[in-house]
Protein backbone atom coordinates (compact mmCIF):
# COMPACT_ATOMS: atom_id res chain seq x y z
CA UNK A 1 0.00 0.00 0.00
CA UNK A 2 1.57 3.36 -0.46
CA UNK A 3 1.25 6.07 1.37
CA UNK A 4 0.34 9.37 0.40
CA UNK A 5 0.14 11.74 2.98
CA UNK A 6 3.08 12.81 5.08
CA UNK A 7 3.30 12.10 8.69
CA UNK A 8 1.35 14.50 10.76
CA UNK A 9 3.64 17.34 12.56
CA UNK A 10 3.87 15.59 16.43
CA UNK A 11 1.65 16.28 18.66
CA UNK A 12 -0.67 18.18 16.01
CA UNK A 13 -4.27 16.50 16.11
CA UNK A 14 -5.98 15.54 13.01
CA UNK A 15 -10.03 16.37 12.51
CA UNK A 16 -11.90 13.14 13.45
CA UNK A 17 -8.98 10.91 13.83
CA UNK A 18 -7.74 9.38 17.17
CA UNK A 19 -3.74 8.86 16.63
CA UNK A 20 -1.57 12.25 16.93
CA UNK A 21 1.53 10.04 15.40
CA UNK A 22 2.21 7.42 12.76
CA UNK A 23 5.29 5.36 13.44
CA UNK A 24 6.52 3.58 11.34
CA UNK A 25 5.40 -0.45 11.68
CA UNK A 26 7.80 -2.73 13.67
CA UNK A 27 8.39 -4.82 10.27
CA UNK A 28 9.29 -1.79 7.72
CA UNK A 29 12.84 -1.12 6.69
CA UNK A 30 12.29 2.68 7.03
CA UNK A 31 11.29 5.07 9.75
CA UNK A 32 9.72 8.42 9.08
CA UNK A 33 9.38 11.03 11.43
CA UNK A 34 7.41 14.30 11.61
CA UNK A 35 8.71 17.56 11.78
CA UNK A 36 7.71 21.41 12.12
CA UNK A 37 8.89 23.18 9.30
CA UNK A 38 8.15 26.38 10.45
CA UNK A 39 5.85 27.41 7.86
CA UNK A 40 2.85 28.74 9.19
CA UNK A 41 0.14 26.34 6.87
CA UNK A 42 -3.19 25.24 8.03
CA UNK A 43 -2.35 21.59 8.36
CA UNK A 44 -4.86 20.66 11.05
CA UNK A 45 -7.69 21.47 8.05
CA UNK A 46 -6.68 18.79 6.29
CA UNK A 47 -8.79 15.60 5.92
CA UNK A 48 -6.94 12.43 5.98
CA UNK A 49 -9.31 10.32 3.39
CA UNK A 50 -9.93 6.96 4.15
CA UNK A 51 -8.64 3.97 2.01
CA UNK A 52 -9.95 0.73 1.66
CA UNK A 53 -7.81 -1.76 -0.01
CA UNK A 54 -9.54 -5.51 -1.04
CA UNK A 55 -7.71 -8.74 0.13
CA UNK A 56 -8.85 -11.97 -1.40
CA UNK A 57 -9.01 -14.28 1.58
CA UNK A 58 -7.85 -17.58 1.42
CA UNK A 59 -9.25 -18.63 4.75
CA UNK A 60 -11.84 -17.09 7.26
CA UNK A 61 -12.02 -18.73 10.44
CA UNK A 62 -8.87 -17.81 12.64
CA UNK A 63 -8.21 -20.58 15.41
CA UNK A 64 -5.99 -19.70 18.50
CA UNK A 65 -5.89 -21.68 22.02
CA UNK A 66 -5.10 -18.74 24.55
CA UNK A 67 -5.91 -19.83 27.66
CA UNK A 68 -6.86 -16.12 28.35
CA UNK A 69 -9.63 -16.22 25.57
CA UNK A 70 -13.12 -17.21 25.82
CA UNK A 71 -13.46 -18.81 22.53
CA UNK A 72 -11.18 -20.73 20.00
CA UNK A 73 -12.13 -19.18 17.02
CA UNK A 74 -12.95 -15.88 14.97
CA UNK A 75 -13.57 -14.14 11.72
CA UNK A 76 -12.16 -10.55 11.18
CA UNK A 77 -14.15 -9.38 8.09
CA UNK A 78 -11.60 -6.39 7.90
CA UNK A 79 -8.24 -5.27 8.86
CA UNK A 80 -7.68 -1.59 10.74
CA UNK A 81 -10.95 0.26 12.14
CA UNK A 82 -11.73 3.65 11.03
CA UNK A 83 -13.33 3.85 14.23
CA UNK A 84 -9.89 5.08 15.61
CA UNK A 85 -9.89 4.50 18.92
CA UNK A 86 -6.91 5.89 20.80
CA UNK A 87 -6.32 2.72 22.87
CA UNK A 88 -6.97 0.15 20.37
CA UNK A 89 -4.94 -2.98 21.31
CA UNK A 90 -5.27 -3.91 17.52
CA UNK A 91 -3.17 -1.32 16.08
CA UNK A 92 0.29 -2.75 16.29
CA UNK A 93 -1.20 -5.73 13.98
CA UNK A 94 -1.08 -3.29 11.16
CA UNK A 95 2.62 -3.49 11.44
CA UNK A 96 2.09 -7.10 10.18
CA UNK A 97 0.90 -4.93 6.63
CA UNK A 98 3.59 -2.92 6.75
CA UNK A 99 1.69 -0.09 7.81
CA UNK A 100 1.62 2.08 11.00
CA UNK A 101 -0.61 1.19 14.00
CA UNK A 102 -0.91 5.20 14.22
CA UNK A 103 -2.83 6.66 11.53
CA UNK A 104 -2.46 3.88 9.12
CA UNK A 105 -4.35 1.55 11.24
CA UNK A 106 -7.49 4.05 11.27
CA UNK A 107 -6.93 5.03 7.65
CA UNK A 108 -5.86 2.28 5.51
CA UNK A 109 -8.16 -0.18 5.77
CA UNK A 110 -8.27 -3.85 4.01
CA UNK A 111 -11.31 -5.67 3.35
CA UNK A 112 -11.90 -8.96 2.44
CA UNK A 113 -14.86 -9.83 -0.08
CA UNK A 114 -15.69 -12.87 -0.45
CA UNK A 115 -15.08 -14.34 3.26
CA UNK A 116 -18.43 -15.67 3.55
CA UNK A 117 -18.29 -18.06 0.72
CA UNK A 118 -15.10 -19.27 1.91
CA UNK A 119 -16.82 -19.49 5.28
CA UNK A 120 -19.62 -21.99 3.85
CA UNK A 121 -16.92 -23.97 2.68
CA UNK A 122 -15.32 -23.86 5.73
CA UNK A 123 -18.66 -24.95 7.71
CA UNK A 124 -18.99 -27.90 5.12
CA UNK A 125 -16.12 -29.82 5.73
CA UNK A 126 -16.67 -32.87 7.77
CA UNK A 127 -14.22 -32.50 10.01
CA UNK A 128 -15.41 -29.11 11.25
CA UNK A 129 -16.76 -29.17 14.68
CA UNK A 130 -19.21 -26.57 16.02
CA UNK A 131 -18.42 -24.28 18.84
CA UNK A 132 -18.87 -20.31 18.97
CA UNK A 133 -17.68 -17.88 16.64
CA UNK A 134 -16.48 -14.45 18.30
CA UNK A 135 -16.35 -11.60 15.95
CA UNK A 136 -15.50 -8.14 16.70
CA UNK A 137 -12.40 -9.28 18.97
CA UNK A 138 -9.69 -7.46 16.95
CA UNK A 139 -11.58 -5.28 14.52
CA UNK A 140 -14.91 -4.17 14.83
CA UNK A 141 -16.90 -5.60 12.49
CA UNK A 142 -19.61 -2.95 12.25
CA UNK A 143 -17.24 -0.01 11.42
CA UNK A 144 -18.26 2.41 8.99
CA UNK A 145 -17.07 0.67 6.01
CA UNK A 146 -19.30 -2.10 6.11
CA UNK A 147 -22.30 -0.09 5.42
CA UNK A 148 -20.66 -0.24 1.66
CA UNK A 149 -18.53 -3.75 1.41
CA UNK A 150 -21.81 -5.48 3.91
CA UNK A 151 -19.34 -8.32 4.80
CA UNK A 152 -20.73 -8.99 8.28
CA UNK A 153 -24.14 -9.50 6.96
CA UNK A 154 -23.31 -11.69 4.49
CA UNK A 155 -21.21 -13.46 7.01
CA UNK A 156 -24.46 -13.74 9.58
CA UNK A 157 -26.67 -14.76 6.96
CA UNK A 158 -24.07 -17.95 6.45
CA UNK A 159 -24.15 -18.37 9.84
CA UNK A 160 -28.03 -18.58 10.32
CA UNK A 161 -28.07 -21.17 7.18
CA UNK A 162 -25.96 -23.21 9.54
CA UNK A 163 -27.38 -22.83 12.47
CA UNK A 164 -24.11 -21.83 13.75
CA UNK A 165 -23.38 -19.57 17.22
CA UNK A 166 -21.96 -16.50 16.76
CA UNK A 167 -20.79 -13.57 19.44
CA UNK A 168 -20.40 -10.56 18.09
CA UNK A 169 -18.76 -7.20 19.91
CA UNK A 170 -18.91 -3.50 18.64
CA UNK A 171 -18.96 -0.19 19.19
CA UNK A 172 -20.71 0.35 15.63
CA UNK A 173 -24.63 1.19 15.23
CA UNK A 174 -24.57 -0.72 11.54
CA UNK A 175 -25.44 -3.72 13.95
CA UNK A 176 -29.12 -2.48 13.88
CA UNK A 177 -29.42 -3.35 10.33
CA UNK A 178 -28.68 -6.66 11.00
CA UNK A 179 -31.44 -7.28 13.80
CA UNK A 180 -33.74 -9.30 11.09
CA UNK A 181 -30.97 -11.94 11.07
CA UNK A 182 -30.00 -11.91 14.44
CA UNK A 183 -32.95 -12.47 16.17
CA UNK A 184 -34.54 -15.61 14.55
CA UNK A 185 -30.72 -16.65 15.69
CA UNK A 186 -31.13 -15.20 19.16
CA UNK A 187 -34.16 -17.19 19.48
CA UNK A 188 -32.46 -20.28 19.01
CA UNK A 189 -29.98 -19.27 21.49
CA UNK A 190 -27.09 -18.91 18.53
CA UNK A 191 -26.51 -14.98 18.64
CA UNK A 192 -25.16 -12.69 21.61
CA UNK A 193 -23.82 -9.39 20.97
CA UNK A 194 -21.51 -7.28 23.30
CA UNK A 195 -21.99 -3.46 22.76
CA UNK A 196 -18.39 -1.38 24.49
CA UNK A 197 -18.97 1.59 26.29
CA UNK A 198 -16.06 3.64 27.27
CA UNK A 199 -17.56 6.36 29.38
CA UNK A 200 -20.84 8.54 29.28
CA UNK A 201 -18.72 11.55 28.70
CA UNK A 202 -19.71 13.05 24.68
CA UNK A 203 -16.64 14.90 25.07
CA UNK A 204 -13.93 12.50 26.12
CA UNK A 205 -15.77 9.95 23.88
CA UNK A 206 -14.70 11.65 20.89
CA UNK A 207 -11.66 12.55 21.91
CA UNK A 208 -11.05 8.69 22.46
CA UNK A 209 -13.27 7.22 19.85
CA UNK A 210 -13.71 9.81 17.54
CA UNK A 211 -15.59 7.98 14.79
CA UNK A 212 -17.66 5.63 16.75
CA UNK A 213 -20.97 6.22 17.80
CA UNK A 214 -21.49 8.54 20.85
CA UNK A 215 -22.25 7.12 24.12
CA UNK A 216 -26.02 7.97 24.12
CA UNK A 217 -26.34 6.41 20.43
CA UNK A 218 -24.67 2.66 22.12
CA UNK A 219 -27.32 2.83 24.78
CA UNK A 220 -30.09 3.50 21.94
CA UNK A 221 -28.16 0.23 20.44
CA UNK A 222 -28.62 -2.21 23.66
CA UNK A 223 -31.97 -1.09 23.16
CA UNK A 224 -33.29 -1.46 19.97
CA UNK A 225 -31.13 -5.47 20.07
CA UNK A 226 -32.90 -6.19 23.50
CA UNK A 227 -36.35 -5.03 22.41
CA UNK A 228 -36.02 -7.39 19.56
CA UNK A 229 -34.75 -10.26 21.71
CA UNK A 230 -31.26 -10.36 20.80
CA UNK A 231 -28.90 -10.77 24.55
CA UNK A 232 -26.80 -8.11 25.27
CA UNK A 233 -23.62 -7.45 26.94
CA UNK A 234 -22.27 -4.31 28.14
CA UNK A 235 -18.34 -4.22 27.79
CA UNK A 236 -17.21 -1.64 29.61
CA UNK A 237 -13.66 -1.28 27.76
CA UNK A 238 -11.18 -0.66 28.34
CA UNK A 239 -11.72 0.63 31.85
CA UNK A 240 -9.05 3.67 31.98
CA UNK A 241 -7.65 4.43 35.76
CA UNK A 242 -7.85 7.54 36.54
CA UNK A 243 -9.80 8.88 33.79
CA UNK A 244 -12.82 6.64 33.19
CA UNK A 245 -13.04 3.93 35.92
CA UNK A 246 -15.35 6.64 38.33
CA UNK A 247 -17.89 6.00 35.42
CA UNK A 248 -18.52 2.44 36.32
CA UNK A 249 -21.76 2.06 38.41
CA UNK A 250 -23.43 4.82 36.21
CA UNK A 251 -22.43 2.77 32.59
CA UNK A 252 -23.58 -0.27 34.42
CA UNK A 253 -27.14 1.60 35.57
CA UNK A 254 -27.39 3.07 31.89
CA UNK A 255 -27.11 -0.09 30.21
CA UNK A 256 -29.05 -1.91 32.67
CA UNK A 257 -32.31 0.68 31.90
CA UNK A 258 -31.49 -0.17 28.19
CA UNK A 259 -31.78 -3.78 28.55
CA UNK A 260 -28.30 -5.13 28.94
CA UNK A 261 -28.16 -8.62 30.58
CA UNK A 262 -24.89 -9.02 31.13
CA UNK A 263 -21.82 -6.86 31.56
CA UNK A 264 -17.89 -7.55 31.59
CA UNK A 265 -14.85 -4.80 32.31
CA UNK A 266 -11.26 -5.52 31.11
CA UNK A 267 -8.95 -2.90 32.09
CA UNK A 268 -6.44 -0.70 29.83
CA UNK A 269 -4.51 -3.13 27.86
CA UNK A 270 -1.36 -1.17 26.08
CA UNK A 271 0.65 -3.11 23.93
CA UNK A 272 4.73 -2.71 23.05
CA UNK A 273 5.07 -0.67 20.30
CA UNK A 274 1.61 1.08 20.34
CA UNK A 275 1.74 4.42 18.49
CA UNK A 276 1.43 6.23 21.91
CA UNK A 277 4.24 4.02 23.42
CA UNK A 278 6.35 4.72 20.24
CA UNK A 279 6.10 8.47 20.68
CA UNK A 280 8.25 8.15 23.80
CA UNK A 281 11.04 6.92 22.09
CA UNK A 282 11.63 3.76 24.45
CA UNK A 283 10.37 1.30 26.33
CA UNK A 284 10.98 2.50 30.01
CA UNK A 285 9.78 6.17 28.84
CA UNK A 286 6.39 4.41 28.47
CA UNK A 287 6.38 2.78 31.67
CA UNK A 288 7.25 5.66 33.76
CA UNK A 289 6.68 8.89 33.94
CA UNK A 290 4.28 11.56 35.13
CA UNK A 291 0.24 11.30 34.90
CA UNK A 292 -1.94 13.52 33.39
CA UNK A 293 -4.90 13.16 31.73
CA UNK A 294 -5.43 14.30 28.41
CA UNK A 295 -7.26 10.86 25.83
CA UNK A 296 -4.43 10.37 23.25
CA UNK A 297 -1.59 12.05 24.79
CA UNK A 298 1.40 10.29 25.86
CA UNK A 299 0.82 11.28 28.94
CA UNK A 300 -2.71 9.49 29.43
CA UNK A 301 -0.99 6.59 27.82
CA UNK A 302 1.57 6.33 30.64
CA UNK A 303 -1.02 7.36 33.42
CA UNK A 304 -2.63 4.21 32.43
CA UNK A 305 0.24 2.20 32.36
CA UNK A 306 1.92 2.86 35.99
CA UNK A 307 -1.49 2.19 37.79
CA UNK A 308 -2.42 -0.96 38.93
CA UNK A 309 -4.90 -3.42 36.46
CA UNK A 310 -8.50 -3.52 38.55
CA UNK A 311 -10.46 -6.75 38.66
CA UNK A 312 -13.07 -7.49 36.28
CA UNK A 313 -16.53 -6.48 37.16
S1 LIG B 1 -13.85 0.05 17.67
FE1 LIG B 1 -12.61 -1.57 18.56
S2 LIG B 1 -11.32 -2.28 16.88
FE2 LIG B 1 -12.12 -0.28 16.29
S3 LIG B 1 -10.53 1.18 16.91
FE3 LIG B 1 -12.05 1.03 18.57
S4 LIG B 1 -11.20 -0.52 19.97
FE4 LIG B 1 -10.14 -0.75 18.00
Amino acid sequence: MTRTEPPPIPGQRIRARGATVNASGRFETERREGFADDWDLPEEDRLLQTEVRLERPRSALTFQNSPDLPFDRSINPYRGCEHGCVYCYARPTHAYLNLSPGLDFETRLIARPGIAEVLARELARTSYKVAPIAIGTNTDPYQPIEATHRLMRQILAVLADHRHPVWITTRGSLIERDIDILAPMAAEGLAAVSISITTLDRGLARKMEPRAPSPTRRLAMIRALSAAGIPVRVQVSPLIPGLTDHEMEAILTAAKEAGARHATSIPLRLRWKSPVCSRTGSRQRCRGGRARSWAGSESFMVAATTTPPLAKG
